[in-house]
């Protein structure tokens, strides 16, 4: 199967803005940013999308939170941004390898009225 451009930078075959990285995940900034802050929150195990996660990947999703509490802390956003995740091509989704997006320095709330 080919691998995906995500898993391309994984395995350093691509470049790419690595931000953090440990045994689970890489954080990577967006090559095509729609935000002044626009990273991806990407695990290492190559899930094609949210919806084929399975029971067995809890810990891992809650490490994705935890890491984006984290990162979002050390670029001083904590208090304001959005993440994304499209599933599915009809919602957007590119890239077949599960992502989150991290988007900062931009008002998204005129689409998520609270
Ligand atoms: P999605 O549309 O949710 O699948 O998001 C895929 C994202 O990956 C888009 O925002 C792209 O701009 C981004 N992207 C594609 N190729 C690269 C790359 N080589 N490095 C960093 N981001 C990328």
């Amino acid at each position: 199967m080919t691998k995906t451009i995500f898993q391309k930078i994984i395995d350093r075959e691509v470049p790419s803005k690595i931000l953090f990285e440990d045994d689970k995940c890489i954080v990577i900034e967006d090559i095509a940013p729609k935000a002044p802050t626009h990273l991806l929150v990407i695990p290492k195990k190559p899930i094609k999308k949210l919806s084929e996660v399975k029971p067995d990947d809890k810990n891992l999703l809650g490490h994705l939170m935890i890491v984006i509490s984290e990162i979002t802390k050390q670029l001083n956003i904590e208090d304001a941004f959005n993440i994304i995740i499209n599933n599915g091509e009809e919602a957007g989704q590119t890239v077949f390898h599960l992502h989150i997006h991290i988007l900062a320095g931009k008002n998204f709330s005129e689409f998520f009225p609270g």
